[in-house]
């Protein structure tokens, strides 16, 4: 099978690449990425091709495609405040792109599509667990475009007959997820902390939650969704139904650290939500042999990767 990622170089792009050139199955892969926010150092040693390039260019999803069984389509400008500092950049990337991907997927007849949309379209939904029914009120430009990226998926399923499998994830951490730039998301961001020595910055008073998924979860899923070309009339949750708090978090960190971390609460952030949980009824329909991993081994994998990585900075 030749399965083709877009965003490959990303966290979630290139743990996915390591597990499905893992299956014999699956005899080519083809990453999309433009490096925007991915690096060329998660593709080091895998057996995979690297277009380098945006989605927003049909001729660069044109090189990737010809031939794929299923594309995953993950290439996105991810987080929250970068939609809010630059709301048309996420739009161009998140909403156009999907639809200049779902367009090279007809071009090339390509039968099967996995893409990533977000729990973020819950937003102000106060309803928990997040039911993938529940009316989507998202409340940043980031949500807005996940929401257009599974809703084109949607259409052309209709439309065009393409099997789609939009998942909503949520918070999804683990190795290889960046943590020095501006937008870091927060399980990288304390983890790199607690490294450093430095404080750990909470936005709020800390008892947001949060459903966090380990990375080794989410591609475990996509790949069984690609090796049995599952696809849904409709949204799945991919996340395992947690509901942590950030404090509950940092305990978890000190547990795996063997040590007491210094926090700092400031003011919340505009466009976070406040709780986030999944109901993972349809995701245990369709993939009932796939458990989460519990948040302990996740963030003691996480610290590994990322201790490995200050060592061989110094
Ligand atoms: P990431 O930033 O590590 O990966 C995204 C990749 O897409 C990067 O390698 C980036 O260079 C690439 N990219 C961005 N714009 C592009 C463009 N125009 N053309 C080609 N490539 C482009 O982020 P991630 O956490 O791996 O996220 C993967 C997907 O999952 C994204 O669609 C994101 O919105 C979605 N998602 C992630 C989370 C999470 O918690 N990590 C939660 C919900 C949804």
């Amino acid at each position: 099978m030749k399965i083709v990622v877009t965003g490959g170089a990303g966290f979630i792009g290139s743990n996915l690449i390591r597990a499905l050139t893992d299956s014999p199955r699956i005899t080519e892969v083809v990453a999309v990425d433009d490096l925007s926010t991915g690096s060329l150092d998660n593709l080091l040693d895998l057996p995979v091709r690297l277009v380098t390039g945006t989605i927003l260019d049909p001729g660069v999803l044109d090189e990737a495609m010809s031939g794929a069984d299923s594309v995953v389509h993950l290439g996105a400008l991810g987080s929250v405040p970068r939609s809010i500092d630059d709301p048309l950049s996420s739009h161009h990337a998140n909403a156009t792109g999907t639809l200049q991907v779902l367009e090279a997927v007809r071009r090339h007849l390509i039968p099967h599509v996995v893409l990533a949309s977000s729990s973020s379209v819950y937003g102000v939904n106060p309803v928990l667990p997040r039911q993938e029914a529940l009316r989507p009120r998202p409340v940043s430009p980031y949500a807005v475009s996940k929401l257009a990226t599974e809703a084109y998926a949607l259409a052309y399923a209709a439309c065009y007959g393409v099997e789609v499998l939009p998942f909503r994830f949520f918070n999804v951490y683990g190795p290889r997820q960046a943590a020095n730039h501006a937008y870091a998301a927060v399980v990288p961001r304390f983890v790199s902390a607690a490294l450093d020595g430095r404080p750990l910055q909470v936005h709020g008073d800390g008892t947001q939650t949060r459903d966090f998924t380990f990375v080794g979860s989410v591609t475990s899923v996509i790949v069984e969704a690609i090796l049995r070309r599952v696809s849904t009339p409709d949204v799945v949750n991919l996340a395992f139904g947690a509901r942590i708090s950030l404090v509950e978090l940092i305990a978890e960190l000190e547990a795996v650290l063997g040590r007491r971390l210094e926090v700092v609460y400031g003011p919340p952030r505009s466009g976070d939500v406040r709780d986030s949980q999944a109901d993972c009824s349809r995701l245990r329909e369709l993939f009932p042999a796939v458990n989460g991993h519990p948040l302990r081994d996740g963030l003691e994998a996480t610290v590994a990767w990322m201790a490995g990585r200050v060592l061989a900075d110094r």
